[in-house]
């Protein structure tokens, strides 16, 4: 059996013992502002729950791959794009994220966005937009408007 672990939260969005980590290497793919902690990650049970906080105006990294995400807000504010739907994010709100449905989280331009999202610890490589995806989803006026590449 594997200790046990405690780990206090230290204010909203921070854990005592948890390391803030890049969200990916730098210059690898298109985000702007966004932290990453692993606070579960045990391989018995196969997944990982990770904390990520995106400052205000900053945004996740548009990408789609076959794993999939459980999400839910802890903080902040902001929105996000899941497959075609565009939807706005609140304290405790839900959000899956199906296999290979384009994703990309916003925080607003006044409020951080804080969320644990739960993947398999076995996953695939997201995969990044190629031009001819990037033109297909800007036929829609309202994922044109929203996302950051
Ligand atoms: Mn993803």
């Amino acid at each position: 059996m594997t200790k046990p672990v405690w780990r206090p939260a230290a204010e909203a969005g921070a854990w005592k013992g948890v390391e803030v980590l890049h969200y990916k290497a730098e210059g690898s793919a298109a985000f702007k502002g966004v932290t990453r902690r692993v606070l579960f990650d045990d391989p018995e049970l196969a997944c990982q729950v990770r904390y990520f906080e995106v400052q205000a105006g900053g945004y996740s990294t548009l990408e789609r791959h076959e794993h999939l995400h459980a999400v839910m807000v802890l903080r902040g504010r902001g929105r996000c794009l899941v497959g075609d739907g565009l939807y706005e994010l609140r304290p405790h709100d839900l959000v899956s994220v199906p296999a290979m449905a384009w994703h990309q989280f916003q925080a607003t331009p006044e409020e951080p966005l804080g969320f644990l999202c739960l993947v398999n610890t076995e996953r695939d490589r997201p995969i990044l937009p190629t031009s001819d995806d990037l033109a297909c989803l800007r036929r829609d006026e309202r994922i044109a408007a929203f996302i950051k590449f």
